[in-house]
């Protein structure tokens, strides 16, 4: 089966590897590089509990935080690419009040080694914290990896399992022709296929548009800085008002705004000050460290907050995968694995029906 995937982040390269592996021939047509934008951007928190743990989507953020172990040994045996996969947890500095709620719903989950931290016990972990912190939980099961390698890795395996990655390759539509997508265009050239994968994060409606689809995606900015990071300060990634995740390579991934600025590429005054400020009163000494860079990215949102999995209902042989808003990294694994029994099988391996496209077709565009 020849699969064409539109868009080369870490949900195209990704799913693309595991299609080469079911078998598939797989073409990958990126516009920029491979993992240039969303995918790059982000600070590679692997964290899935989140305000619930008994939603679809808890499920299906667990699902895939339990694939990462593998997935890493995977990609470092196939690429020789260490993504800098950390696993020694999150403290989440909070009140009183929402330590004892927040701490018994994350407790149902056993394998998170969710702890309360109170009082002295909060700095005896790590020193850094402002002593105004009396109340925190700190999260084992928190991991966090180096994105802008994982993306790559996932490109090098797939390209070693004989995807082919066209870069700088723009698609500018999809080809319909009696109610199924017969390949795309890319640089005034068609290109025909069994099945397209549409990957393109924050600008997959572009492509459904002239389809007539109410499918909304739209960028959510975040930016992000790094500071430079040695000696380290932060043993374990803090997450408060503001994130700062310590990555093996010396760097202090702090972020992350979430804003609705359309596709502007900027990183404001506001946003910077109002990220270091928020890191500050968490970790005082962080005002000595030097600012080693700082950026954004679009983070592909659909109106109901939720990724957007499956076959596009009526137009047989089209696939999406996008919508993946502040957990595309996290979910990558999974989306990947779910998107190759859909086009490989025709039906997923887990319950998918909170993410189906369709559900944008039942409610109508919003
Ligand atoms: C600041 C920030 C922090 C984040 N932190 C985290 C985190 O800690 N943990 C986590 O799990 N997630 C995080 N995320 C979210 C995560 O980065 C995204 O959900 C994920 O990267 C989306 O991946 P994607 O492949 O769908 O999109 P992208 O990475 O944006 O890839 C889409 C690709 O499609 C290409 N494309 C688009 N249109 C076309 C076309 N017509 N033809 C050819 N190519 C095209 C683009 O060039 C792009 O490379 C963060 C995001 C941001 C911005």
């Amino acid at each position: 089966m020849k699969v064409l995937v539109v868009g080369g982040g870490i949900i195209g390269c990704a799913t693309a590897y595991e299609l080469a592996k079911a078998g598939c021939q797989v073409t990958v047509f990126e516009r920029a590089t491979a993992g240039a934008e969303a995918s790059s951007a982000a600070a590679g928190l692997l964290a899935p509990l989140g305000d619930s743990t008994d939603t679809n989507f808890a499920q299906l953020a667990l699902a895939s935080w339990r694939l990462y172990p593998g997935v890493v040994r995977e990609l470092q045996e196939r690429t020789g690419i260490d993504v800098e996969y950390v696993t020694r947890g999150t403290i989440y500095p909070m009140s009183a009040t929402q330590t004892r709620r927040d701490a018994e719903a994350w407790a149902v989950n056993k394998e998170f080694g969710v702890e309360v931290l109170e009082g002295g016990d909060v700095q005896a972990l790590e020193p850094a914290l402002s002593p105004k912190i009396r109340h925190a939980i700190f999260v084992k099961g928190d991991h966090w990896l180096n994105n802008q390698r994982l993306v790559l890795a996932y490109a090098q395996a797939a390209a070693a399992a004989g995807v082919e990655l066209n870069t700088g390759c723009n698609v500018s539509h999809l080809i319909l022709e009696g109610g199924r997508v017969r390949g795309l265009v890319t640089e005034g050239e068609r290109v025909d296929g069994d099945a397209v994968l549409l990957a393109a994060g924050a600008w997959s409606s572009e492509l459904m548009a002239p389809l007539g689809s109410p499918l909304r995606i739209e960028p959510r900015r975040g930016q992000m800085i790094a500071l430079a990071h040695v000696p380290p300060v932060l043993t374990y990634c803090v997450h408060g008002e503001a994130y700062m995740a310590p990555r093996p390579s010396g760097e202090l991934v702090v972020g992350a705004t979430v804003e609705r600025a359309g596709f502007q590429r900027v990183v404001t005054a506001e946003g910077i000050a109002g990220l270091l400020r928020a890191a500050i009163e968490l970790v005082p000494s962080l005002r000595e460290l030097p600012i080693a860079r700082t950026w954004c990215g679009f983070r592909p949102w659909a109106p109901d907050s939720l990724p957007v999995l499956g076959p596009w209902p009526g137009v047989d042989g089209l696939f999406v995968a996008t919508g993946h808003f502040r957990n595309g990294i996290l979910l990558a694994p999974i989306t990947a694995r779910l998107m190759t029994d859909w086009i490989t099988i025709g039906q997923p391996s887990i319950a998918v029906k909170d993410f189906l496209p369709d559900r944008f077709i039942r409610r109508g565009a919003r």
